[in-house]
């Protein structure tokens, strides 16, 4: 199985989908393979990415969606650890406060944005804004206009669905990529990482209670995951649903979606200007001409 089948479509069955690293070892990949191959991408995307940066004509967010417990905080720490950091912000999307309840939901995903020749990493996204939102009817207790909450809520998540795909696509046509990837965990290995989490004192931290109570809801989030995801996943945007059971697997297979990306973009370092270039010469000869003890390597 190659990393590129699990870009999912409108057809996406997300019973279907693994969780799994079957297919990694079915083709032949262990653990420590992928992580020598996830290190080769790394490197790879560090030198697109200091090209992106250069060049400034493209900008890349990559959203990360999961469950709780799928390990997004760790595959960004493994998966950026190569990158340039001033080229890279990750932003996490947590409950939104009062401000960012009084403006529209892509409002602060917009302040978000990176700039051309960056990386934004969203972890979550506006994509709560159709999936906790839609689980646990949020938007019903929203202050805004009836005309915009008066309707059945099949209308309501449907037009955020478009709204979803004009955005990505206004970013597409100005210079953005989006990639969409889902950390898709077993119900099972979220339920061992808890214990985990609950039994080392120094993973308490990332435990809290209110996490078993988004479990209980388990099926109506994979069922609105796989509405969203295949509502959503067009081809200049696409999701990718990634098997999570496996961390190894799941990181190699997000550093070669990122490569993918970078690849996409063909960054190229400017060229600099005819004029520019005759007056590098001139730099260069200047500081020749200075003498002394010549130039020291850098090391
Ligand atoms: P971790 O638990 O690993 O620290 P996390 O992303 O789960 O990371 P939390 O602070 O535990 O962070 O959870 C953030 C919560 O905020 C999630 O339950 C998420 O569903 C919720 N959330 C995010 N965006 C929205 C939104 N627009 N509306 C309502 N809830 C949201
Ligand atoms: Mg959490």
């Amino acid at each position: 199985m190659d990393w590129k089948d699990y870009r999912a479509d409108e057809h996406f069955v997300m019973r279907d989908a693994p969780t799994d690293a079957k297919a990694a070892r079915e083709a032949g990949l262990d653990k420590q393979t992928a992580a020598r191959e996830m290190e080769k991408n790394i490197a790879r995307c560090a030198e697109l990415q200091d090209a992106l940066y250069a060049d400034g004509r493209e900008g890349i967010v990559i959203v990360l969606q999961a469950m709780d417990a799928a390990g997004k905080d760790s595959t960004i720490k493994h998966v950026l650890s190569g990158m340039n950091p001033q080229g890279v912000s990750v932003t996490s999307f947590k409950q939104p406060s009062k401000e960012e309840l009084a403006h529209d939901y892509l409002w602060r995903a917009v302040r978000a944005l990176p700039e051309r020749g960056r990386i934004a990493i969203f972890n979550r996204s506006y994509y709560e804004d159709v999936l906790v939102v839609d689980v646990h009817d949020m938007y019903k207790g929203y202050r805004m206009a009836s005309r915009c909450i008066d309707e059945s809520e099949e209308m309501f998540f449907k037009k955020r669905y478009r709204q979803i795909n004009d955005f990505e696509e206004y970013l597409y046509e100005n210079g953005f990529r989006v990639v969409k990837i889902f950390l898709n965990v077993s119900k099972e290995t979220q339920k061992e990482r808890f214990l985990a989490r609950i039994d080392d004192e120094t993973k308490n931290w990332k435990f809290s209670a209110s996490d078993l109570k988004e479990r209980a809801y388990w099926d109506e989030y994979m069922k609105t995951y796989q509405s969203v995801i295949r509502a959503t996943s067009t081809k200049h945007s696409p999701w990718y649903v990634v098997p999570a059971d496996k961390k190894w697997y799941a990181r190699y297979l997000v550093s070669q979606i990122l490569l993918d990306t970078l690849e996409a973009c063909r960054p190229q370092y400017p060229e600099l200007p005819r004029a520019d270039r005759e007056n590098l010469a001139a730099c260069r000869a200047s500081l020749e001409a200075e003498g002394g003890e010549g130039a020291r390597k850098e090391e």
